[in-house]
């Protein structure tokens, strides 16, 4: 078992201790090669104009959606989640992966980012300190998309078989949760 973090651009490396603590190999990806070289894949947080840009540049769009679309288990974490999504602010998506709507930077700008306490029943935790980072809000558009936690009204982390999205920041909290779920997927 191999963990891909997509190392285009973003916060990749703050998933490493999280996968070193579960004891799992991990590797970053920034070509095709590396694509066929994992199991799962991790597209972190970031700019996910910068990504989008960097995955047709690199030519590694077209062989990604094959990858997810034969099963290959993806987290999109904050833009990761945007490059995963449908429609992207009324466009298509880079990936379109994942059946939902977003909007990006919902919450406001940089400075707007913040910490939320959210339950997340999947875990069986209460309060749980999410960290959004000028996150962008999720709208489900297909009732096969299981909403495992919501901050007010909004899925905030989401998931419709092996793709699994969160519009916040589990790699910038202590416990590893989210990436032991992501590897049971
Ligand atoms: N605002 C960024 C975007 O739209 C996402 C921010 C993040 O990944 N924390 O790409």
């Amino acid at each position: 078992m191999k963990v891909g973090l997509l190392g285009l651009q973003g916060a990749f490396l703050d998933h490493i201790p999280h996968f070193d603590h579960l004891g799992v190999a991990h590797t970053i990806v920034r070509d095709n090669k590396g694509l066929d070289e994992i199991d799962c894949l991790v597209i972190p947080g970031g700019e996910s104009t910068v990504m989008s840009k960097f995955l047709k540049e690199f030519g590694m769009l077209s062989h990604l959606k094959d990858c997810i679309a034969g099963g290959m288990p993806v987290w999109g974490v904050c833009a990761g989640s945007i490059l995963l999504a449908e429609t992207v602010d009324g466009e298509p998506g880079t990936l379109g992966s994942l059946p939902i709507k977003i909007t990006r930077n919902a919450y406001g700008r940089q400075i707007d980012s913040r910490r939320h306490l959210i339950d997340i029943p999947l875990f069986g935790r209460h309060d749980f300190q999410a960290v959004f980072i000028r996150a962008p809000r999720i709208e489900v558009t297909d009732n096969k998309v299981v909403v495992h936690a919501v901050l007010g009204e909004d899925p905030v982390f989401v998931q419709k078989g092996s793709v699994m999205a969160t519009t916040f920041h589990p790699e910038l909290n202590e416990d590893h949760q989210f990436h032991e779920y992501f590897l049971s997927l």
